[in-house]
């Protein structure tokens, strides 16, 4: 559908809605070019008025904070605040009702993949939804891309014909055309190459790995997707590598940004052009509690408050990622929204081995980029943990490595873990995803 036609469509739905999409994009607009004190106290603000509101309607909150001993008045600063402790997916899932504000508001109710399979649900008032949506139209407009414009998509589908039908219905009002994560064989990937040419999209969204599949094979076959002249690929929802980004940008010739985000509190920071992953402060408050972890570098646990959630207000929230606190004070493009480093993977996702040290699997990552330079080649890997506690590193190594080369990775591996027997190495030939589409570096068995 012409762009102008959707964006009029989207605006009737989000008045339907009642869901102030445009009016909260129009004080981000502006706001993104305050300076950060400004910024700062707005966040600050709206952090407060949660917090009393929390108190006074929230049953959970009341005896958290009671539990405390605190009062919201008695958070005056960012270190104040610490004394409240976090609030973990299972809380939110042993106190959904707890968690529900006594004033009633129209809400969404969203659900999100549990760690073991079951859904997690967050309800969300709309202006709490409103203003995700907005933090992330804002930084589709940072490489021109405006509402309403085609949306190509590789994401998991609906496994049910009815959840299929209403994702349908869903992709057509927002004029974006989705492609089948569980569809990647080389004749599907080559229709979907004719369906792009004819479409048009304007951008590309997707799942890190689903955009480096892709590009890796347009590479393999001499194709590319410059015809389009896309304006953007936007990686979501896994962590991006800079190979996988160097090879999507070459594949669809185009900017490659990162988005990250989450079901439960919305956009939490958005790369602009220059390259800096900004936090909407306007709609989220967050912190990075540090942790010391082999091969991750200054990671911290990533701690989110949505700012606008009245109905269920989620506070001090750790999802379950790890992150870098920005280095950088100022970000080239001139938008004093503060940043956040490198966005490294989930907790869930570090080791312990025998002798009790903690190593984040993404060592693994860093650990086949040295041998690449070596000139050996390890396709995709996956960590499992079996059910017993044995570690097996599954790996898929390039048709042209040599027998003494595997050897080599696995003596580099074990001596990580502690010596022979500490990991399993095995080469597989391919390594299949998760029921979501999503390709995961690590599974927990025990879980
Ligand atoms: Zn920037």
């Amino acid at each position: 559908m012409n762009k102008n036609t959707a964006k009029t469509l989207y605006k009737t739905i989000q008045l339907y809605r009642n869901e102030p999409v445009f009016a909260c994009l129009d004080e981000l607009e502006k706001s993104q070019w305050y300076p950060k004190e400004k910024l700062g106290n707005i966040q600050w603000e709206r952090l407060k008025k949660l917090l009393e509101h929390a108190y006074n309607t929230v049953p959970f909150y009341k005896q958290r904070f009671d539990g405390a001993g605190l009062k919201p008045e008695d958070i005056k600063s960012k270190n104040d605040l610490l004394k409240l402790p976090v609030l973990t997916k299972k809380q939110i899932k042993d106190n959904s009702e707890a968690l529900i504000s006594s004033q009633k508001m129209k809400t969404d109710r969203l659900p999100t993949a549990g760690s073991s399979g079951d859904p997690l649900i967050v309800r969300r008032n709309m202006l709490s939804t409103a203003y995700s949506r907005a933090a992330k139209y804002r930084g589709h407009r940072w490489f021109d891309i405006e509402i309403g414009e085609k949306e190509a998509r590789i994401w998991g589908e609906s496994l049910d014909k009815r959840g299929r039908s209403k994702e349908a219905i869903k992709d057509f009002l927002m004029n974006r055309t989705r492609w089948s994560a569980y569809n990647l064989t080389p004749t599907a990937l080559r229709a979907f190459y004719e369906k792009l040419l004819k479409y048009r999209p304007a951008y590309f969204y997707g799942y890190a790995s689903l955009l480096y599949e892709y590009a890796s094979y347009l590479i393999e076959n001499s194709l590319d997707l410059k015809p389009l002249g896309l304006k953007a690929a936007i990686s979501t929802s896994e962590t991006l590598t800079e190979k996988q980004r160097k090879t999507i940008s070459k594949a669809f010739c185009c900017p490659v940004v990162n988005e990250y985000g989450c079901t439960e509190t919305g956009i939490i920071a958005f790369e602009c052009p220059s390259g800096g992953m900004h936090i909407p402060i306007e709609a989220v408050y967050v912190e990075i509690i540090p942790e010391t972890i082999e091969g991750g570098g200054k990671m911290g646990r990533v701690v989110v408050t949505d700012l606008h959630n009245y109905s269920m207000p989620i506070i001090r929230y750790e999802i379950g990622d790890l992150a870098e606190s920005s280095t950088e004070s100022r970000c080239k493009c001139g938008r004093e929204l503060p940043l956040i480093g490198n966005i490294t993977g989930r907790t869930s996702d570090i080791l312990y081995t025998k002798d009790g040290r903690k190593i984040h699997t993404i060592i693994f990552y860093y650990l086949f980029c040295n041998l690449e330079m070596e000139g050996i080649k390890i396709e995709k890997y996956q960590v499992i943990r079996e059910k017993n506690g044995r570690l097996v590193l599954n790996i898929v190594p390039s048709n042209d490595i040599t027998a003494a080369q595997i050897g080599l990775i696995k003596k580099m591996v074990e001596d990580i873990f502690g010596g022979s027997g500490a990991i399993d190495v095995v080469c597989v030939k391919y390594i299949p995803r998760a029921g979501s589409g999503k390709c995961k570096d690590f599974i927990d068995e025990r879980k």
